[in-house]
This record gives C-alpha cells, structure tokens and sequence, in this order.
C-alpha cells in the first residue's frame, strides 16, 4: 500500500513532506492501477521515493479534466489568469530552498545552481508570461467589401512531457504560457525526476488555480507518455526530450488526432574561439559550457574550435578550469560537480569515452568514473579531435568536451554546421563585425558572443535542423499555443 506522503531530508535535517499521488483535479490520487515507480538520489544510489505512475487509463481521467476545467479557464479574463500566475511564481520564490533540495537530492544539480538559475528562470518566466495573459492579441486590417480582424484563441486541451535534466525550469517554459493564453494542461514529468513536479503541484493548488487547469502526472514514457501522444482529446503536445521519442511523439499525433507538436530536441553545441578573444573569458564560458551540470543540457557546448594562434594556450587555461571542479553532495556547500542523473547516463557517457579513446583520439584530461558513491564522473576533455570522430558527432549529454583546431573563418563555419543538430552555439571574438558576419550563417536557434547558454525568459529558445522546431519562451512561444482566427465583416 503506497503512503500518501514521503518524507526527504533537505539541508541542515530539514524535513519535506511530498505526497506520492498523480495531481489530478487539484487533488493528489494513486494510479487506478496501483502502479508505482521508485526515485532515487543520484549522489547516494538511496531511494528517495516510491511514488504513484500513472496508466493510460489515469491519463484519460486527468485529459477528461482538463477538458472541463478548459471551459472554465478560456473565458477567466486574461487579467484574473496573471494574477494566478504572478501569485504561482511568488510562492515558488517562496519555496525556493525546497525546490533548489528538491533538485539536488532527485537530480542531482548544485543545491546554488538550481536556486540561482533554474528556479530563478522559473520565477521569472512565470512572471513574463502573465504580463502575456490580457496582451496576446490579434490586429484588424481592410479588406475588399469590408474589414477583418483576428484573434489567438486557446486550442484546448494541451500536453507536455518533459526530461530529467533541469525539470523546473523546462516544466514552467511550457506551463506558463500554455495556461497564460487560455490552454488547460496536462504534463507529465520524467520518470527519473519526478519530485519537482509533485511540489510544483501543491503550489498549483494553493495558488488557487480552478480543479483541472494544471494537472500533473507521474509516470513511465511508454505508458503514460504515449497515452498522452496518441490521446484524441489531447489538440497540443509540447515536448522536450530526446530525438527519437521526439520521432515517435509525431508518429502518434500523425496516427491519432493530428495534435498541433513542438519539439526541443537534443544538440551538439559549437563554441568558435577566435585568435582575438579576451582568452580568460573564452576560457571560463567553455568550461561553464561542459561542465555545467555535468554536460546535461541540451545547449551544452560540446565541440569546441579554437583557433591556431590562441590554441595553446586556451588548452592550458581551459584545463585549469576544468580540474577545478569539486565533486561531491550536490546539498553541501563547497561541492561544485554533482553527479550525473541516473546510473544509465553513467554508463552511457563512460561508453561515448571508450568510444574517443578506441578511436585513437588524445584525452587531455578526466575519462574515468570517481570512486565514490553516486554517479560521479571526472570533467573529461579530448584535444585534436577530427571532424569525423564519434565524439565529435554524437550527443554525449555529459561532461566531455571535444576540442579541435582551425584555421580560417570560413573552415570553422563548415564544421560549426556540419552537424544535423542546430540548438545553441556560442562565439569568442573581440571583433564586433566577425561576431555578426559569422552569427549570421550559423544554423543554430541561439548563438551567444563572448558568453554561453544564456536563458532569458523574453527571448525565444530552441532549436534548427533535427534539434526540433517551435519555441520555449519569449513572445514566440506563444504562438505555439494558440490558433489564429479571421473574423470577416461585410460594411
Ligand atoms: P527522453 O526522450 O528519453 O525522455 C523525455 C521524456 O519523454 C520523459 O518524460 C519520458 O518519460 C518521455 N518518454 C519516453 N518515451 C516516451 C514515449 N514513447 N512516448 C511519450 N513520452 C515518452 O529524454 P531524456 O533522456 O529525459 O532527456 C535527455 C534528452 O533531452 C537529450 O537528448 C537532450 O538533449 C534533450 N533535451 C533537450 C532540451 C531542449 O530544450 N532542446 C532540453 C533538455 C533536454
């Protein structure tokens, strides 16, 4: 019999109790099935909780709720949406500490990172959005005979599946507009990370958001991810994830409904350092690139081109930094390097390092797993590693990065883009015009000059090529969230 509520230990003993249910109709209910999933702390390999997972059968009972709630929450007035939203994002401030816990303990980020970035995004995009829930509006023009005017209109009942990398933060870029414009909601956590969520929920719930607006679920991809996927009552499905089940998620909207599907799929980040670059700062911006959470992030930059005249010396600064990292308890203070999510991404990257120095490719630093409790692995780097090389070319989603030299601005251009993933790239320049002559042909949704990975709740984020389409925040996201009508007057 699951317990309706588990208990975790945060900093200094502090206790937080978390129900174990799926939040359906603001309530918290066990799966109709009595299934479960267990969750574990990846600095530890403990089990942190055994939570309810939610079967295709829970997920039409939180679709069918949602379905009610939306007749409700598309006519509150926009201006009664922000107030909700605004009061959500001051009780997440107010939680801040047990989300950053949360985080840590369940996905092992940096208890500071995870309060200092991904909660704090979190806030702020909430906010940013419910400045969008009484602005979204259309235009009127003329036409032959009279004039026409369009609106943006909620589509209804909409989904969204999210990864274990950064939860909170990836959760809030899809909830906060798609319940902004009028949508209602149903979103289903990652298996390996589902804590966040569950708090999230409870703040749903105290907000005062009306039963069934947000409802979050629990639950395992094949059953509860695909319900969703191919659920006729479902009209959108933002998702955030991995290519291929990226791939399967349109394959089911293309077999059910033709549900409305956006995309942020994974990359391969360039970061160019060009011979001009302030070298300190070019150095500190890659490291933070790869080492961040342990290269778990999408715009990770994981191919890194410098250029020859700067080359070595960028390699010993760029080392310096890297093996500075301090491993250890992602709660403690002085811990820098936390461990990667799951004992699967463990093993995974570890392969991808096999894979480099199968290949003959020269490991600068790292490579190997530290012997400690956890999933803990050493900041790896490999130098002079060829354009055709495995780790060069695949998403390792861990903290390796593969160096390389070039040349000419035309050279790094060709290897910047010759990859079928377009996310984020960064530039190192001190030269202002190179900046904008080379931004402008590379085929990525974001690139940054002179830093990395920025996220910025008003500017749009996601990807080109097969790192997905549509965007995450930013007033471009809102029109993945909304259908457009012309309403046609004859005067
Ligand atoms: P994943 O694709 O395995 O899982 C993502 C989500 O999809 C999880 O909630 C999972 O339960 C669900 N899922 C799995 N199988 C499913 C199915 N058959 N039907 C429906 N849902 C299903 O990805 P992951 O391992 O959690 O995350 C890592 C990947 O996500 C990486 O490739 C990374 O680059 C990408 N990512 C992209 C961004 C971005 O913004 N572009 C951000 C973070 C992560």
């Amino acid at each position: 019999m699951l317990s309706p509520t588990v208990a975790l230990t945060g900093i200094a003993g502090r206790k937080l109790e978390i129900p174990t249910g799926l939040f359906i109709n603001n309530e918290f209910v066990p799966s109709l099935t009595g299934n479960t999933l267990e969750t574990t702390n990846p600095a530890t390999g403990e089990l942190l909780a055994t939570i309810s997972s939610a079967s295709p059968s829970d997920i039409d009972t939180a679709v069918s709720a949602a379905k009610t709630a939306f007749t409700i929450w598309r006519s509150t007035p926009g201006t009664k949406r922000r107030q909700l939203l605004l009061k959500l994002s001051d009780l997440i401030e107010r939680d801040a500490d047990e989300f950053a816990t949360i985080e840590a303990l369940d996905v092992g980020v940096i208890f500071a990172q995870s309060k200092g970035m991904n909660v704090a995004n979190a806030i702020e995009t909430l906010r940013y959005f419910a400045g969008w829930a009484d602005k979204h509006d259309g235009k009127s023009m003329k036409i032959p005979g009279g004039m026409a005017y369009t609106q943006k209109e909620p589509i209804g009942v909409c989904a969204a599946i999210v990864p274990w990398n950064s939860p909170l933060m990836i959760t809030i870029w899809k909830l906060a507009p798609c319940i902004a414009v009028g949508n209602v909601l149903v979103l289903k956590s990652a298996e390996l990370t589902p804590l966040y969520g569950i708090k999230l929920a409870q703040l749903i719930k105290e907000a005062g958001f009306p039963p069934g607006v947000v409802n979050i679920i629990t639950g395992l991809g094949k059953d509860a991810g695909q319900a969703l996927a191919e659920h006729m009552d479902v009209r959108k499905l933002a998702f955030t994830g991995s290519g291929p089940v990226g791939r399967g998620i349109l394959a089911a909207s293309a077999k059910s409904n033709l549900k409305k599907v956006t995309l942020e799929l994974g990359g391969k980040g360039a970061s160019i350092v060009f011979d001009d670059a302030d070298l300190e700062n070019a150095a500190f911006w890659t490291t933070v690139g790869i080492t961040a959470h342990n290269g778990q992030i999408c715009a990770a930059g994981s191919r890194i081109y410098v250029q020859s005249g700067i080359y070595d010396r960028f390699i010993e600064a760029f080392k310096k930094n890297s093996l500075q990292a301090v491993a250890g308890d992602p709660l403690h203070n002085g811990s820098t390097k936390g461990p990667l999510a799951s004992s699967v991404q463990k093993e995974k990257v570890l392969k991808c390092i096999e894979n480099g120095v199968k290949e003959g490719v020269e490991l600068l630093h790292g490579g190997k797993e530290i012997k400690r409790d956890g999933n803990f692995i050493e900041n790896t780097a490999f130098v002079n590693v060829g354009e055709n090389m495995s780790i060069m070319r695949e998403e390792i989603f861990g903290p390796v990065a593969s160096i390389a030299n070039f040349t000419t601005e035309k050279e790094v251009l060709r290897l910047a883009n010759d990859s079928e993933y377009g996310l984020s790239s960064a530039i190192f320049t001190s030269d202002v015009s190179r900046a904008q002559r080379v931004s402008d042909l590379l085929e990525t949704g974001q690139v940054t000059v002179n830093t990395w990975g920025d996220v910025s709740s008003n500017a749009p984020f996601g990807g080109f090529k097969q790192s997905g389409f549509g965007r995450d925040m930013g007033e471009e996201a809102l029109d993945g969230w909304t259908n457009i009508k012309v309403v046609k007057i004859n005067t």
